[in-house]
């Protein structure tokens, strides 16, 4: 990139205003540093306003409803999943801060319900996710705030390059349409959001490329390279992605929410089968662990999953949504991938699945639930429930990312760590773009437990460059 172009300088640079960046751009004006804040896209708040809440533990909510939280249980439990390979400090330091950030978001404007939800799959049931107050616009009231107090935004400026000098970070190179922006300041803070929706990584990571990713940002991985071209090391990959199960036809958005809030992995009556038309997990893994779920269908070539009526309109009923109507008006269109036939056999057909080995499956598996087990998988009984009658309902599954965590490595003060040794100084990171806190899958167990770490670690990514600059 050449130098022509407009200069700017600042104490802070912030390359992307997600839930991360913008709680690092805030943080860092309240700390009197003269900040200018990134975002590639027209508009501010990444995903931040496509999210429900935040986990929190003895936040002013949980104090005043007296609700107490064992949060080094918590911790230890997210620490043992991973099979210890994420550091329990850095989950602590996020478990720890997370009552008091609620605070901090509250001083600043953001509104959350009184309500507080537990999350109900895996060994901890704890009230501690936070949902933002209907209709409210957290984004929209950090960025405002963070006018008010003098702070620079620019959007669609995307940052592209660091600048360095003797080895330390002395500012970046930006695009503004077409022009070169040069910006030099004292630290730069990646916030881009991870690589969710750059299918290469994605692809890398997962070996797969029929990933849809239905993140609000534009998450490139372009701020994740940038710090690697500055002799950050990687981390991405080895990372985790949030990942759900959904039709793979479903574009609608409205329809892919409500059938991830139908929760199906929570009531697994259906079954799920691979391209050979044959059953290749326990159905209710979900209930263990949420990401189970689609850790075991990427061991496979293709995924669907099976219903029968009454099973997806007792599902309806459980949530008290509209996923059956959703589904069964889209076979009745015939759009969205999802089909409906009166035998397996059929139903086969319209999936392009052997017909002879999808009967056979499902009378197996009618035999299981007869007996009351399960002799393949061990699903539990109380979700063996046979495919007697028509109508059948199935479709083809894809994985749809919502976030890709772990970007590049950092330590406790979130200062980027080099490819070498030590830091990279002047270089921090937040949000997604960093977040080793999970390794293989997001476990879920802690609800909001990615946006507890997005805030903590855009303030903390603030305080530690505004204590490096003085
Ligand atoms: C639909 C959805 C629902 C979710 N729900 C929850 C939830 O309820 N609770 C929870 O804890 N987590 C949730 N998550 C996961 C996670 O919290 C979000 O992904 C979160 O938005 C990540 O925050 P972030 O600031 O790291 O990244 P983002 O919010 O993605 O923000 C990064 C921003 O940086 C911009 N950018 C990228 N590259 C550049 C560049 N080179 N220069 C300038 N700007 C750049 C992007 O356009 C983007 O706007 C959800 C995610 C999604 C997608």
């Amino acid at each position: 990139m050449d130098n022509t172009g407009r200069s700017l300088s600042c104490d802070i640079a912030i390359a992307g205003s997600g839930v991360a960046g913008l709680c690092a751009a805030l943080q860092a004006v309240l700390l009197g540093k003269k900040t200018i804040l990134m975002e590639s896209l027209p508009r501010f708040g990444g995903s931040w306003n496509g999210t429900y809440g935040i986990m929190g533990v003895e936040s002013p909510i949980s104090e005043k409803q007296d609700i107490h939280v064992d949060v080094r249980a918590l911790v230890n439990q997210e620490v043992r999943i991973f099979h210890y390979q994420v550091d329990a400090k850095l989950w602590m330091d996020v478990a720890d801060a997370s009552g008091e950030n609620i605070a901090w978001l509250m001083e600043q404007g953001v509104q959350f319900e009184e309500e507080l939800e537990p999350y109900t799959a895996g060994e901890i049931n704890a009230p501690v996710f936070h949902r933002w107050k209907k209709g409210s616009n957290p984004s929209g009231t950090m960025l405002k705030e963070f006018l008010r107090l003098g702070g620079t935004a620019l959007s669609g400026t995307r940052a592209e390059e660091l600048i360095l000098e003797d080895g330390k970070v002395a500012g970046l190179k930006a695009v503004q349409g077409e022009e070169t922006l040069t910006i030099r300041c004292g630290a730069v803070i990646a916030a881009g959001g991870g690589y969710a929706k750059n299918t290469e990584m994605v692809a890398f990571t997962t070996g797969r490329t029929d990933c849809a990713c239905r993140a609000i940002g534009n998450n490139d991985g372009s701020t994740i390279r940038m710090c690697m071209d500055a002799g950050a090391k990687s981390l991405w990959q080895t990372g985790a992605l949030i990942t759900d199960l959904i039709p793979a036809g479903m574009k609608s958005v409205h329809h892919w929410l409500t059938y991830i809030h139908s929760r199906p992995g929570t009531y697994p009556f259906h079954i799920y089968v691979n391209q050979d038309g044959e059953r290749y997990v326990n159905e209710a893994c979900a209930r263990e662990l949420f990401g189970f779920q689609t850790c075991a269908a990427f061991t496979q070539e293709k995924t669907f999953t099976i219903y029968d009526e009454g099973k997806l309109k007792k599902l309806q009923e459980l949530n008290g949504n509209d996923v059956f109507t959703i589904l069964s008006q889209a076979a009745q269109k015939g759009s969205e991938g999802v089909f409906r036939a009166d035998t397996a056999e059929e139903l086969a057909r319209k999936l392009g699945l052997d017909p002879v080995k999808l009967a056979e499956t499902v009378r197996n598996y009618n035999g299981y639930c007869r007996d009351g087990k399960d002799t393949e998988y061990e699903k539990d009984p109380a979700f063996l429930e046979s495919f007697e009658t028509g109508p059948f309902y199935g479709w083809e599954n894809t994985f749809q990312i919502a976030s890709s965590l772990s970007g590049i490595d950092y330590n406790r003060k979130m200062e980027v760590l080099g490819a070498d040794a030590g830091p990279v100084p002047g270089l921090y990171v937040a949000g997604t773009d960093g977040a080793k806190l999970w390794r293989d899958y997001y476990s879920l167990c802690i609800p909001g437990s990615c946006n507890a770490n997005n805030v903590y670690s855009g303030r903390r990514a603030a305080m530690s460059a505004a204590e490096y600059i003085g």
